[in-house]
């Protein structure tokens, strides 16, 4: 029965002149977003509005399921779309959408209309009025509340005219493109991936780095990073995974620096590389899955020797989280099954039995000058194998 869906946005609806930047990164992305759903749909924008109409048979489930995916959208509203063929066919369309929508008829409802064509031989007013007599009559159980109704019946009338009444809720936030891009540093773990997501939700673009260590990192292990990014592009869109070989780099650490400083110095040196990427691929800042406290390398003390390196900012938007709460995430987005898969992480090869928990910058800097010249050489190396694909949900 329904043909059409409105697409309701609400943070975008507020920002100027930004306003239509915000509005066509909304509707590439429900386009985006539409391609993985079967059948056609057409995508229309006037009068600061969004409709999606189907233009063939479709999946009303597995449609909304996608839309829902979509960042910006507030509410997912399913219309029904009849001609004009005058007002009594009108009231009738009317109350058969009431009768098939709602079941039970023991609710209190108003009719708001909107006339977007404003030749329509009555007023907004008259039609409001006499479409819920029209409803009165025909379901007398049903009453009128203008205040808080249970269902606004909203009536718009276009070229054709739109009927609804039900929002389907969206995930909020905004369109992915509307807000610049940034590199984010992705592990197989859970956390940042919902770090990746909650950023794209800010309308943040993903390019994504992932550092591996084989031998001591599996090919399984990669693989999981893969199928994270597209878990994560399934909201974020195509995600550019940048793979780096981190082998030499950890080994030389082993090599020259204390064990408890490993890990330490081992996440400067991805945070560096990654900032190099980030500022070759016109990132304007970095992403990690950091939360305070959580382990030994991110204490306030570690997160301050880590972030020393960067200039770019650093988002960390899991800093407050705790753990239970960053997990309730991973599992509403769909992340958190692959996050346990048990490969091994090339962080967790390397690790002292009792890393520092509050690292002196001035030490840090100290022990990381042994790393010499070679350690140049390594970092330059590491990039060189810099490999890119383009991950895309479905
Ligand atoms: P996660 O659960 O996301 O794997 P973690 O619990 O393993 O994180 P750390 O190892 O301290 O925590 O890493 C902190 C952050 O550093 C991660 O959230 C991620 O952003 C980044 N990071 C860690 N390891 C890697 C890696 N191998 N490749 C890319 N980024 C990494
Ligand atoms: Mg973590």
């Amino acid at each position: 029965m329904f043909s059409v869906f409105l697409i309701k946005y609400a943070e975008i609806g507020v920002k100027g002149k930004n306003k239509y930047l915000f509005e066509d990164a909304l509707v590439h992305q429900v386009k985006y977003a539409l391609k993985r759903c079967e059948g056609e749909f057409k995508v229309t924008h006037t009068d600061g509005r969004i409709y999606v109409h189907a233009l063939s048979d479709f999946d009303f489930e597995e449609t909304v399921d996608n839309l829902k995916t979509v960042f910006g959208i507030s509410g997912i509203c399913p219309v029904v779309h009849v001609e004009d063929e005058g007002y009594e066919k009108l009231a009738k369309a009317l109350t058969d959408y009431v009768d098939k929508v709602y079941e039970d008829k023991n609710i209190t409802f108003k009719v708001h209309t909107r006339r977007a064509r404003k030749n329509y031989p009555m007023t907004s007013m008259e039609l409001s009025r006499e479409l819920g007599s029209a409803v009165l009559d025909a379901f007398p159980q049903m009453q009128v509340d203008v205040h808080r109704p249970d269902v606004m019946l909203h009536v718009e009338i276009r070229e054709k005219i739109y009927i609804y009444s039900m929002e389907i809720p969206g995930p909020g936030g905004m369109p992915v493109g509307s807000n610049g891009k940034a590199m984010l540093l992705l592990s197989g773990g859970i956390d940042s991936p919902v770090a990746g997501y909650m950023i794209a939700k800010r309308g943040v673009k993903i390019d994504a780095v992932y550092f591996h260590a084989p031998p001591y990192t599996s090919d399984r292990a990669k693989q999981k990073v893969v199928d994270l990014a597209r878990e994560v592009s399934r909201y974020a869109g195509a995600v550019y995974l940048h793979t780096i070989n981190f082998t030499d780099i950890q080994l030389h650490i082993y090599d020259q620096c204390p064990h408890e400083e490993l890990t330490i110095i081992m996440r400067r040196y991805m945070m560096r590389i990654a900032e190099m990427l980030a500022i070759k691929n016109d990132c304007l800042g970095l992403i990690t899955g950091e939360s305070i406290g959580q382990v030994a390398s991110q204490t306030v003390q570690s997160l301050a020797v880590t972030n020393e390196v960067c200039s770019l900012p650093v988002f960390r938007p899991l800093i407050g989280f705790d753990k239970m709460e960053i997990v309730s995430v991973a599992e509403k987005i769909g992340t958190y099954e692959t996050s346990i898969l048990p490969y091994e992480d090339c962080c967790t090869i390397f690790v002292a039995k009792h890393p520092v928990t509050k690292p002196n910058l001035n030490v840090i800097k100290r022990h990381e000058l042994k790393l010499g010249e070679k350690m140049e050489e390594l970092v330059q190396k590491a990039i060189d194998t810099d490999q890119v694909e383009v991950i895309r949900w479905k």
